[in-house]
């Protein structure tokens, strides 16, 4: 079965840094996939721009090396390629030049009527000039849309020069600030679990939810991304982005309607409500971690500072928190929330814990009763467990049992797991921002971030150290656990 579809009209859509990872290994199968389910109209285009001396059919033959590791054999089909690669077709621009902008303004020119987008696939160093010239050689058209990806900015003041300087060409209705966790199924899902359902919504605040956790895990270390992960850390590369947008969309109000100024009105009012972390509190609310190595027999896992070719280092690689959202739904509930490189396993969740019963009835023997829980999960396997309390069957008197209600997407509906990209893609397309992050959100967010950061600086001390491996430093445990709770571990 194939996802349904909108139709759009045919567009075009240019990405800056086509010939780079983000491209290859995100955007042009996402495209692919969307070609598959026939959402690409004849005459679209993939203009990719790049400083590479790449001629259209050069550039094909890296589309297709994207395509072929991307996507699984029994998911291509020659006829479907071919007409993909047709579409593709690459310009040599230099951001920081003049070079290429004319041959590129030429390509565009007598489509002016149809969608262009213009995807920053590059460094964000370039967000700025790229605008610029894009503004200077007159290729801004009513329908044109311009997406970014973080990192947008290192702290308040950064991000408002990155938003001034998009801000300066194209204006707020036409700015598309990617956060692909938001492209995520689950966290679709879990919109509609609150608000399409009476179930849920009567339970969701204090009164029934003892607290919410929100875990982003990677097993992999820095790798390659040293150099840039040396001056962002796991704070403002996970928790300031990925981590504060699921917080907003559990804690959220029901928005007015499902249109894009509705929630981010919403999802910036829990920012706001967040209490600050400040140097007085973070010592008791924060934990920094950074990766050690690890020998074993057969393997050899470097350390952080190995590769990140540092000799020491202050970069926290995993941290946890607990936040919470100061406003009389929430009051008293902690959000924790953690995130680190080299854990045990990869994984990104958010459970919501309700509160215990307040009696039980049962007779002593009959097992321990839990309290309910909420597990959406965003990766590896997308989907949401209920867990409940039940009956073991069969005769032998009353034994309970803490079992989830399981729904798999993929399997439950018979369809492949589309990438998040697959989606936000499309809503670019189509101009629907709901999924985007608004520029007063993301300031809102690094408003919170900051002085978290001034505090850890102030505290002039190392992150704490864990073997590559584990949950993080020891202290992550102690964080939850001197509140009387246990970070969640899954047991069936
Ligand atoms: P990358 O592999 O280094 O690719 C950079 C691209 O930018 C290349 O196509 C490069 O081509 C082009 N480029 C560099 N300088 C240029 C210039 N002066 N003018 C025009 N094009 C230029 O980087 P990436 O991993 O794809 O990341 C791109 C952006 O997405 C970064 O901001 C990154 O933080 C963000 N991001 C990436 C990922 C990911 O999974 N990779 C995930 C989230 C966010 P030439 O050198 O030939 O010009």
């Amino acid at each position: 079965m194939s996802t349904r579809i909108i139709p759009v009209d045919a567009f075009d859509f240019v990405v800056f840094g086509g010939t780079g990872d983000l491209a290859r290994r995100k955007l042009l199968p996402a495209l692919y996939h969307r070609m598959q389910d026939g959402q690409i109209p004849e005459g679209s285009r993939i203009i990719a721009a790049s400083r590479d001396e790449l001629d259209s059919p050069a550039y094909r033959s890296l589309v297709l090396g994207a395509i072929e590791s991307s996507v699984p054999d029994d998911v291509r089909d020659t006829e479907l390629l071919e007409r993909f690669l047709a579409c593709c077709h690459h310009v040599t621009v230099d951001a920081g030049s003049e070079l290429g902008w004319a041959a590129l303004a030429d390509l565009l020119a007598g489509r002016e009527d149809r969608v262009r987008a213009f995807y920053l696939a590059v460094a964000p160093r370039f967000f700025g000039p790229i605008c610029e010239r894009v503004g200077q050689s007159r290729l801004v058209t009513p329908k044109s849309r311009v997406v970014i990806e973080k990192p947008m900015g290192r702290d308040l003041e950064s991000s408002r020069l990155v938003n001034d300087a998009v801000g300066a060409v194209f204006s707020e209705s036409q700015v598309f600030r990617i956060d692909h966790y938001l492209g995520k199924e689950t966290v679709q899902n879990l919109m509609a679990l609150r608000f399409a359902n009476a179930l849920f919504e009567p339970l969701w605040g204090a009164a029934h939810i003892d607290h919410v956790q929100i875990t982003v895990a990677e097993t992999l270390g820095v790798g390659g991304r040293g150099s840039y992960y040396e001056t962002a850390g796991a704070l403002r590369d996970m928790v300031q982005n990925h981590l504060l947008q699921l917080l907003c969309l559990v804690a959220m109000e029901p928005p007015e309607s499902y249109t894009a100024d509705s929630v981010r009105d919403e999802k910036l009012k829990v920012l706001k409500a967040l209490r600050p972390i400040t140097i007085e509190n973070a010592a008791q609310l924060t934990v920094r971690g950074q990766y050690m190595g690890l020998s074993t027999a057969r393997d050899r896992i470097p350390a952080y500072t190995e590769e990140a070719g540092v000799a020491r280092s202050r970069t926290e690689t995993f941290v946890a928190i607990k936040a919470e959202v100061a406003n009389w739904r929430w009051a008293g509930v902690p959000f924790y929330l953690r995130t680190g490189k080299r854990l045990p396993s990869r994984v990104s969740e958010i459970v919501v814990a309700f509160r215990p019963i307040p009696h039980n009835i049962f007779p002593a023997g009959s097992g321990a009763v839990q309290a309910n829980k909420l597990v959406l999960r965003l990766q590896p396997d997308e989907g949401v467990k209920q867990w409940v309390m039940i009956k073991d069957p069969g005769p032998g008197g009353m034994r309970l049992r803490h079992v989830p209600l399981d729904m798999s997407f993929a399997e439950a509906f018979g369809i492949r797991n589309p990438d998040a990209y697959e989606r936000l893609l499309m809503d670019v397309v189509r101009g629907n921002q709901t999924l985007f992050m608004r520029r007063d959100e993301v300031e809102a967010a690094w408003r919170w971030i900051d002085p978290i950061l001034e505090a850890w600086e102030n505290e002039g001390t190392a992150p704490n150290a864990y073997t590559a491996g584990t949950w993080g430093p020891t202290r992550s445990v102690a964080l939850i656990e001197r509140d009387g709770r246990t970070w969640h571990e899954e047991t069936v």
